[in-house]
């Protein structure tokens, strides 16, 4: 059987398991068994799905198709927040440009609600969906570094750490986010925080072309030079767009044996560690990164943690650490010489697969001392307070040069909860809200991918929302990609 036939069978298989009593736990109910499938339209209304056009597309994409009843439904339709059971009618996992290209307009002549999978950890779960197609890119996930051109190419479901460990084998790098089973495709089209976007700027800023394939079903190479408008959209924009099948991405020379490592002290002393924090931050060095969390840790207790990446001369960097390092009794300080990837994988485990997770964040402009004051104040060690640093080469980009406008904000303050146990998902969710709200008044604007509930796109764009809305006009008229932070097409 060659891989042609193995995928029809598989299909058929799968199509046939729909519809066979007790196959496939609560498959969508099939009201007209021989000939269609449940599904859901666009706009989320109950249609059916011909079982002749799903074969068809299964005989036309390389990769298979997934429908309930096939043995790995279960697991291609979970993603990285265990709140999130929904069941797409199908699941076309894609392998290449052309499967994605097939699967969009398989979407689009069906009327079918699109989710765009790519490594799954969207807070608020838009990369999976009830009764519609999710276009699943996670089979998708080479990651190729070139020395000479100083760039990497990444296709849309490569996961962080394989853009780490590509870069770093040829020496260089690029800026990468702090969980390294995140996916490149929302994090990079949502912006991009990681422990070296003060040197290099966000993910978006170093990102010099993109293969999309956009809702008429075309694969488009963009960048610069190539339909500079929906590049331009792409950086910042989220999945609003298309389907981004492959990233180019700038790279840097880099020593990935680089200071790094966490300092931490009880609690009681997150005052002395904030007020220092809030005075130092707007004249850290480009090199540096040093971002604040406040949690509970298991073993260790009620504390405050800062996270130290310094992307250079070691000599120097002790000496703009010392100050740091000298606040107060820490309880650890494991700041050394080190693989860069020893940071870059430190929370994998704590923020493994599964877990329920809720999320909220904002910008902010500037510390000052009340904001300080409420962190404080507010702490709640069943609550993970973070901070991405932002500034240095982020703030040096203009507001409307890419999509993402927050550019003259100094920190990202992340405020998130995980536990696993559904009968908690109220409080925790009401917990993480309250202290949102505490800090709110000292945020403006907020960071889409780490918001659970963030879909206020008009607003949190700015000024760039009337040139985004343009170009989805022009290149995705129907709003066919919508489970994102949705911009709508200017009429
Ligand atoms: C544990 C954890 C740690 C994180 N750490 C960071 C961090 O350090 N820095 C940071 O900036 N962010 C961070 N984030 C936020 C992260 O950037 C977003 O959750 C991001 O959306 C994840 O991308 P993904 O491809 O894994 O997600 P998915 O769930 O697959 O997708 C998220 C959104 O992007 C769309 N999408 C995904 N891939 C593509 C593609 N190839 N083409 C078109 N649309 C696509 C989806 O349709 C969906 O709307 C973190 C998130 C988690 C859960």
């Amino acid at each position: 059987m060659n891989r042609r036939q193995f995928c029809r069978s598989a299909v058929a298989a799968s199509v046939a398991a729909v519809f066979l009593p007790g196959c496939g736990k609560e498959a969508p109910v099939a009201t007209q068994a021989d000939t269609s499938i449940a599904a859901v339209s666009l706009d989320g209304a109950d249609i059916e799905l011909s079982k002749a056009a799903i074969r068809e597309l299964g005989e036309a994409t390389s990769g298979p198709v997934i429908l309930s009843g096939h043995p790995q439904y279960d697991t291609a339709r979970m993603i990285w927040n265990g709140m999130h059971d929904k069941r797409p009618a199908l699941i076309a996992r894609c392998m290449n440009a052309e499967d994605v290209s097939t699967a969009v307009s398989f979407a689009r002549d069906n009327n079918l609600l699109v989710a765009v999978r790519g490594g799954g950890h969207s807070w608020p779960g838009k990369s999976v969906c009830e009764g519609g197609i999710m276009i699943d890119l996670s089979q998708m996930n080479t990651v190729t570094a070139d020395a000479e051109t100083r760039t990497a190419r990444a296709q849309g479901g490569a996961l962080l750490n394989a853009l780490d460990t590509a870069a770093l084998q040829k020496g260089m790098v690029t800026t990468a986010g702090v969980v390294s089973h995140t996916g490149v495709g929302g994090y990079t089209l949502g912006g991009g925080f990681g422990r070296l976007n003060r040197k290099y700027g966000l993910t978006i800023d170093n990102v010099t072309g993109a293969q999309i394939v956009t809702a008429d079903g075309k694969i488009r190479r963009i960048g610069a030079d190539e339909e500079p408008d929906l590049f331009w959209a792409i950086r910042g924009g989220g999945g609003n767009f298309g389907v981004v099948t492959e990233f180019e991405y700038q790279l840097h020379p880099f020593d990935r044996n680089v200071l790094s490592g966490s300092i931490v002290w009880p609690v009681e002393q997150a005052r002395d560690v904030l007020e220092f924090y809030a005075e130092a931050a707007p004249r850290l060095s480009d090199e540096m990164y040093i971002g604040p969390v406040m949690a509970s840790l298991p073993e260790i207790g009620d504390v405050i943690v800062m996270d130290v990446v310094y992307n250079g001369d070691p000599t120097v960097g002790e000496k703009e650490l010392a100050p740091l390092r000298a606040i107060g009794t820490p309880k650890v300080d494991g700041v050394t010489l080190q693989d860069y990837m020893v940071m870059q994988t430190i929370n994998d485990v704590a923020f493994g697969h599964g877990i329920r997770s809720y999320a909220k964040n904002g910008m902010v402009k500037e510390w000052s001392q009340g904001l300080v004051d409420t962190l404080v104040d507010a702490f709640n060690p069943r609550l993970f307070l973070a901070n991405h640093v932002a500034g240095g080469q982020v703030s040096r980009v203009g507001e409307t040069e890419t999509a993402w406008p927050h550019r003259n904000a100094e920190i990202m303050l992340v405020f998130a909860s995980g536990w696993m146990d559904p009968a908690l998902d109220e409080e925790m969710i009401a917990e993480t809200r309250a202290l949102h709200e505490a800090v709110e008044p000292y945020m403006g604007g907020y960071y889409d991918n780490i918001d659970f509930d963030g879909n206020k796109a008009a607003g949190n764009y700015g000024p760039n929302y009337a040139r985004l809305s343009t170009i989805k006009a022009a290149y995705d008229p129907g709003n066919l990609f919508r489970l994102n932070s949705n911009i709508k097409p200017a009429v």
